[in-house]
């Protein structure tokens, strides 16, 4: 059976508690557990998929093609792990299905509620988890903030689940923000208090607080925090501000928390070894010379939009020895003459994936860009779709072509509506999503990347490659060097001339991970190195 680690946060949002229970499953991980993570997210949307990266960031896809939040991406890089959909739901998949039953009858006469019903729902998906994957411990994250209406029935869920599974099995762990008040200079313990306060008014008694602070927390402090918040004192884990993502397993592995784990849940893991992290986190933190690379796309003011991206980058810097330097630019700005400067200093372009029209064009001109100065270019889904438009518009001087998404009636729809598409009329999760099969064509520059003749990689989109076009664009220098098993989709396409210009129909980034980047980043940094170091003995 497994044992579970609920998490949940306190005092404000965007605390890190995504990044505390990723760490959480790899400190316990390096003791040789078998861990897996799940997130709750308390709104009615079915998944992320239909959510402007706006309001929710980047949207995860996992290998069975889950629309899902983006903090199962940071659980997948820290624990090195594939997640399922069963690792992410909403509360409106609970009530969608919690209705659907009901329709179908299966309450037989019973008043549905929130309490059995839909709590009933929620344990049952928290077990699965489990059971699907067979854990020694299950990490739940419950999204928002304890005080939140949205979120009462998961924690009276997880409530429940302490009863249902006995105490020895299940831990409570809080994560909150410690603030600094300028004039006294002085950390404040105060808002942690109310929120356990509210978190025990739910029946939840929190055996760790994870105090997050910018300053150092001092032992009179934990121990305060331990008083009024009746935990134990090796409960009170203070996890500091880090500029290295990947040091917060090493912070709370050094603070105690994995031995206080372990005792609290009797778990039977052998004496942690996080040796190779440790190795990791000091070759990110060594001095390195940096390569500067534009991220060209539509929500440069929100990094979050494109973490996957911008995590794989500084993998496959860190692995050639090179800080990652991100140019965020503006596709919209490149149409208007602004931003040139900035994308003129870089040595590679990232144009990442997409949805509607808004700064395409500016995206082609950044592929036009890298292709005329022979400036490394990597494009991910959307940012492949422009890089073969503006192959097609600038090389066969096609100047109609684009995608069918922007243009319906150009003569030149190099990007079209996939078959399976065409008659789809819901929005939610009805693209192409997930893993599929890529068959690399030998002599190419993305099969010596992989070094592989079939590799999976996961979707999302809807439009592809027209292979109405297909033989021309090839005969003009467009190499498709990933092709479905069936060849009916082209999944990579490269420029020959050109150091490196690759483009993937798939999104590479969600499969990289800190200690073995992904292929194909790991080339096209390659590359940019290789144009650094030219760029400086030319000079
Ligand atoms: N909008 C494009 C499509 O649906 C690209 C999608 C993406 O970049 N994820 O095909």
């Amino acid at each position: 059976m497994s044992k579970y680690i609920f998490c949940t946060g306190g005092v404000v949002s965007s605390v890190g508690k995504g990044v505390t229970a990723a760490a959480i499953g790899r400190i316990l991980k390096a003791r040789g557990l078998t861990v897996t993570i799940q997130k709750l997210d308390p709104y009615i949307n079915v998944d992320p998929g239909t959510m402007s990266p706006y309001q929710h960031g980047e949207v995860y896809v996992t290998i069975d093609g889950a629309e899902t939040d983006l903090d199962l991406g940071h659980y997948e890089r820290f624990v090195d792990i594939d997640l399922t959909r069963a690792s992410n739901f909403t509360t409106g998949q609970v009530y969608n299905a919690v209705i659907a039953k009901e329709r179908r009858g299966d309450f037989l006469g019973a008043t549905i509620q929130t309490i059995p019903h839909i709590t009933n729902e929620i344990k049952q998906r928290i077990v699965h988890v489990g059971k699907l994957t067979n854990a020694d411990v299950v990490i739940v994250e419950i999204g928002g903030t304890v005080g939140d209406i949205e979120s009462l029935p998961f924690l009276e869920a997880i409530r429940q689940m302490r009863r249902d599974v006995g105490p020895r099995n299940t831990i409570y762990v809080h994560v909150t923000f410690l603030p600094f008040i300028e004039a006294t200079s002085e950390l404040k313990t105060k808002p942690t208090q109310h929120s356990v306060n509210e978190l025990r008014g739910l029946g939840i008694q929190p055996h760790v607080i994870v105090a997050r602070s910018d300053h150092v927390v001092s032992d009179d402090l934990i121990d305060k925090i331990a008083l009024f918040c009746d935990v134990e004192p090796a409960g009170v884990v203070p996890l500091g501000t880090t500029s290295y993502l990947y040091e917060v397993p090493l912070l709370l592995e050094d603070a105690g928390l994995g031995d206080y784990l372990s005792e609290a849940l009797s778990l039977n893991g052998s004496p942690p070894d996080l040796s190779g992290w440790r190795d990791l986190v000091d070759s990110m933190k060594s001095s390195k010379p940096q390569a500067r690379i534009a991220i060209v796309g539509k929500y440069t003011e929100l990094h979050d939009a494109y973490m996957s991206v911008r995590e794989s980058l500084y993998h496959a810097g860190v692995a050639n020895g090179y800080d990652i330097d991100i140019e965020w630019i503006y596709a919209g700005d490149l149409e208007k003459d602004k931003g040139w400067e900035h994308l003129k200093s870089v040595d590679g372009v990232v144009v990442p994936g997409g949805f509607g029209y808004r700064g395409v064009e500016g995206k082609i001109l950044a592929a036009q860009w890298a292709r005329d100065t022979q400036t490394p270019y990597l494009g991910l889904c959307l940012g492949m779709q422009v890089m073969c438009i503006e192959y097609a518009r600038n090389k066969l001087g096609w100047d109609d072509a684009n995608s069918s998404e922007f243009d319906t009636r150009t003569k030149h729809p190099i990007i079209d509506l996939m078959p399976d598409q065409k008659n789809l009329a819901d929005m939610g999760g009805t693209m192409r999503l997930g893993h599929y099969p890529c068959v690399l064509q030998p002599g190419t520059k993305s099969y010596d990347a992989y070094r592989s003749t079939t590799v999976d990689e996961r979707h999302r989109h809807r439009f592809e490659l027209n292979n109405a076009f297909r033989g021309e664009l090839e005969a003009s220098g467009l190499v498709f060097s990933g092709l479905s098993p069936d060849d009916r989709l082209v999944e990579i396409a490269e420029v020959r001339d050109h150091p490196f210009m690759v483009g993937t129909q798939f999104h590479p980034e969600f499969q990289s991970r800190p200690d073995k980047p992904h292929p194909l980043f790991n080339a096209f940094i390659q590359a940019v190195i290789g144009r650094i170091e030219q760029r400086e003995l030319d000079t």
